[in-house]
Order: C-alpha cells, then sequence, then structure tokens
C-alpha cells in the first residue's frame, strides 16, 4: 500500500485533473469509481468510496447525513420524514 506519496499532477482548463496511472493501480481506483473529495485544513483528500447507501446501497450521489453516507433520493424520504 502507497503510503505517504507527494506529486505534482495539473487541473486543465475544466477544472478537471488525471490521478497518474500508477497511484490508481495501487489504490484499486478504476475508471467510474466514486470518490470521497475530503478538505482538511485546506488540504484536499480524495478517498475511495468503499460503500454505497446506508439506505439502499447505491454508490451515486452520496451526501453526509449525521455521519452516515446516503444517496440524494434516500435523504430527500429521509428528510420528508422528519419534517
Ligand atoms: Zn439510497
Amino acid at each position: 500500500m502507497l503510503k505517504n506519496v507527494r506529486t505534482v499532477i495539473n487541473m486543465d482548463k475544466t477544472g478537471r485533473i488525471k490521478l497518474p496511472s500508477g497511484i490508481m493501480e495501487a489504490l484499486d481506483i478504476k475508471v467510474g469509481d466514486y470518490l470521497e473529495l475530503i478538505i482538511q485544513e485546506g488540504i484536499i483528500k480524495l478517498q475511495k468510496i468503499s460503500q454505497g447507501c446506508a439506505v439502499c446501497g447505491q454508490v451515486h450521489n452520496l451526501h453526509y447525513h449525521k455521519n452516515n453516507l446516503v444517496c440524494i433520493n434516500c435523504l430527500w424520504d429521509i428528510n420528508d420524514s422528519e419534517y
């Protein structure tokens, strides 16, 4: 497993960045995988999502709700039932 890798990548004019293929292979990240973007103290971290929605299991459009990843459809259902 890779630890403490530091490298330079650039962002294209549309705001996209390309992860180096060696890092993708080492972290088992494949094209189409969903990554969680975390900002901690001004540093951007990307983490492969290893689980889906806590309610339905899908991995698209996930958001945090009370420390659980929940898809937007289930989040709407939760919000409808809470209010
Ligand atoms: Zn869901």
